[in-house]
């Protein structure tokens, strides 16, 4: 009952003031998010990689209606990126990108700007062996996505995807994405969505990703499972191996701090395991995506204030 709201109140702008101007909610943030900047970031991921884990990282923003906006996050993942080089740290880093925040969602243009500043990311990202994975956001965003992952994939093939299992049309799109090579993250999905689009129920959510994992797994690209969910771990480490593939021809992903115990636990079984780094001043939708996932959460978050 309290995702639908919390969920509506991540897109408001007045709830917005009123979550963010709290000084309390900072620490409960903290769990979710490894920093404000940059340098905060750089330690969290020195830490994950310490304990043998990847990371995918996101600077935080989203649904930018500003031009400016739009190329200040584009330069945000450049100077991001000069720093894991001066720290010797790209090998194997990946980066999250939403395009809402790289200008899709702008006036007129705004999905050709978007596909100028991704493409900017994903070849600098590319210089420094990197790679780019672009996340999804709600359903009316995703044949844009996918038309400016087409794009992309022409120049860095090693270009990924989120797919949301949530959605009916996600097995479809996967039929031109499992060729050799294709990065695709399979996630739940975690925005409100209405019954014409997607699954509503837990369990016909799970059984759709079930049947998008079996797909990916039989095919010839690179699966990633993002998903925390102790049953899709399970089924995930048991299609790779029906299908005979090693760890690292597909990786689990989680994110940063959810599930940590068992992040480092898989990483040390021998799987590979990339964790997901939020880090910038813009968490606001981020949190109260991750508060709406976990009733824990909020009562987590509500009981911060009480018992100040
Ligand atoms: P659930 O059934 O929701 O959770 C299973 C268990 O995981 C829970 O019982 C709990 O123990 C733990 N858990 C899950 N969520 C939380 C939480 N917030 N706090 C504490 N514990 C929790 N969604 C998109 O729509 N687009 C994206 O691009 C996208 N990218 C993602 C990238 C990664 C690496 C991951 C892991 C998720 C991403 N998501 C994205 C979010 C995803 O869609 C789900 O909303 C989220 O992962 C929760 O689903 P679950 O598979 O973990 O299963």
């Amino acid at each position: 009952m309290l995702a639908p709201l919390l969920l509506a109140a991540a897109r408001s702008a007045r709830m917005r003031g009123l979550v963010t101007s709290v000084p309390l909610t900072r620490g409960v943030v903290d769990r979710f998010v490894a920093g404000e900047d940059l340098g905060a970031a750089i330690l969290a991921i020195q830490e994950l990689n310490g304990d043998g884990l990847k990371v995918t990282l996101d600077h935080l923003g989203e649904d930018t209606t500003d031009r400016a906006q739009a190329d200040a996050t584009r330069d945000a993942y450049l100077e991001l990126f000069k720093a894991l080089a001066a720290e010797g740290m790209t090998a194997d880093a990946d980066a999250s990108l939403k395009l809402s925040a790289l200008g899709q969602a702008l006036p007129g243009d705004g999905e050709a700007i978007a596909l100028e500043n991704a493409r900017t990311v994903a070849a600098a990202a590319d210089g420094l062996g990197m790679t780019i994975t672009l996340d999804m956001e709600d359903h009316t965003t995703v044949d844009s996505t996918l038309g400016i992952l087409r794009e992309l994939r022409a120049d860095f093939p090693g270009t990924g995807v989120a797919i949301q299992a949530m959605l009916h049309r996600t097995e479809g799109d996967l039929e031109e994405l499992t060729g050799p090579g294709s990065r695709v993250r399979l996630v739940k999905g975690a925005y409100a969505e209405p019954e014409s689009v997607a699954h509503q129920s837990k369990k016909d959510v799970d059984r759709a990703y079930v049947r998008a994992l079996k797909t990916l797994m039989e095919g010839q690209g690179h699966p990633m499972v993002g998903s925390h969910d102790p049953r899709i771990i399970e089924i995930a480490l048991d299609l790779a191996h029906r299908n005979g593939r090693e760890p690292g021809s597909y990786e689990f992903q989680m994110l940063y701090g959810i599930r940590a115990g068992e992040q480092r636990r898989l990483a040390e079984a021998g799987e590979e395991m990339r964790v997901y780094v939020p880090y910038g001043s813009d968490w606001y939708g981020y949190f109260m995506r991750r508060l709406a996932e976990r009733p824990a959460n909020l009562a987590f978050f509500l009981r911060s204030f009480v018992s100040r």
